[in-house]
């Protein structure tokens, strides 16, 4: 493996994770305050304004997530609920699957996954949208942190034989893989689960 410490580029891979992340994490700006994600089309495209950083970005292996052409993961971030606000071409959006706890809004002309809400108040992580902020021209986004759902990219199609090369150029890159989601985050689902159920004090 190639690491030079001063640039913290990471060798190049023919494994493709994710076009933000193949030649390297890029770190993300402590100060950025947000920016504008738009969708594919070429004409009338739709426009979300998202008016704060993002937390918990990672990439990730589900078969749910919005992926870019070619990439064999997605790249997902949340931000409270609050800061998103669709400012163009909102008549274009339509809810992927409306059974799922997390509603994708998509763009119908190009099928980008513009924002996830979840709207179930009880959900562990109810008050948080799910955002690709690749779709932002804005630099400084919060950097991926892991990655997630490792094991589902063979429910895609991944040969299972790959996997083992996938693992590893993950951690090349930083971004530790988990067969759900991480820890922390595991842990506060968990968490959640406990207090509504009682055994732990809210
Ligand atoms: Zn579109
Ligand atoms: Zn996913």
């Amino acid at each position: 493996m190639f690491w030079n410490k001063k640039s913290t580029t990471v060798s190049e891979s023919n494994i493709h994770i994710h076009p933000a992340v193949d030649h390297g994490v890029k770190p993300g700006e402590p100060n950025f305050a947000g920016g504008t994600l738009r969708c594919q089309c070429t004409t009338n495209p739709v426009e979300v304004a998202v008016s704060a950083n993002t937390a918990h970005n990672h990439v990730c292996g589900c078969t749910k997530c919005w992926k870019p052409a070619g990439a064999v993961f997605s790249q997902i971030a949340v931000v409270s609920k609050d800061k998103v606000r669709v400012t163009a071409n909102a008549d274009k959006l339509a809810v992927v699957d409306p059974a799922a706890a997390i509603q994708r809004h998509a763009c119908k002309g190009c099928g980008v996954h513009m924002y996830g809400r979840i709207e179930n108040t009880a959900h562990p992580f109810y008050g948080l949208d799910f955002v690709h902020t690749e779709l932002s021209p804005q630099k400084g986004w919060s950097a991926p942190e892991f990655a997630a759902f490792v094991s589902s990219i063979i429910e895609s199609g991944y040969p299972p034989s790959g996997m083992g090369a996938v693992r590893a150029r993950l951690k090349e890159l930083g971004l530790e893989p988990y067969d759900a989601l991480s820890p922390p985050l595991m842990d506060a689902i968990a968490t959640h689960t406990a207090k509504a159920k009682g055994v732990l004090a809210a």
